[in-house]
């Protein structure tokens, strides 16, 4: 950008993950970027809580895998570590507990999507024995 241009004005709507990336991008790149949020906090569905019984809840996104290299590289050139150690995680819709997934890296490695689809309890397709967490 020509440095006697005024910076072109952006506005992003939404301080979700995505929001947030593009604000950062463009910031970077020298635009005037302005970012809405109509929510109470940024970060859209990465937002999470513990329960009083001190298991954490995450409201959407909580797992990154390998290939996320742009999310690795941000975090990095940030100065962050966000990420706790891998824990097994379960799904809930309002009918109850859909889906657990085991730790993935303590099964057996398997060629995806195989090992997602074989270690991956599925409640109400009814593959495996299922065994529940009492729920909170
Ligand atoms: C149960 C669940 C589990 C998931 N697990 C994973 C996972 O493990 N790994 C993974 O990679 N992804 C996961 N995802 C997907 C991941 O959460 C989403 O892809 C990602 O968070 C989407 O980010 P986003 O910024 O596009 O949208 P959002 O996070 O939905 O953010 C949108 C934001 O825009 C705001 N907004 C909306 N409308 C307006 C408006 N008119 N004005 C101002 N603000 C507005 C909202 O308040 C919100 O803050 C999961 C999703 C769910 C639901």
């Amino acid at each position: 950008m020509n440095q006697t241009q005024q910076s072109p004005k952006i506005v992003v709507v939404g301080a979700g993950w995505a929001g947030l990336g593009a604000t950062y991008q463009l910031v970077q790149q020298g635009y005037d970027v302005t970012l809405l949020e109509a929510g109470g906090h940024p970060g859209g569905l990465v937002a999470g809580w513990k329960t009083a019984q001190g298991r954490s809840v995450e409201a959407g996104i909580h797992g990154f895998w390998y290939p996320y290299r742009n999310i690795f590289a941000l975090v990095k050139q940030l100065g962050l570590n966000p990420f706790t150690d891998w824990t097994r995680s379960s799904q809930y819709s309002p009918a109850g507990l859909e889906v657990e997934s085991p730790i993935f890296q303590q099964e057996p490695r398997l060629p995806s999507p195989l090992g997602t689809f074989l270690y991956t309890r599925f409640k109400r397709l009814f593959l495996k024995k299922y065994e529940v967490d009492a729920v909170e």
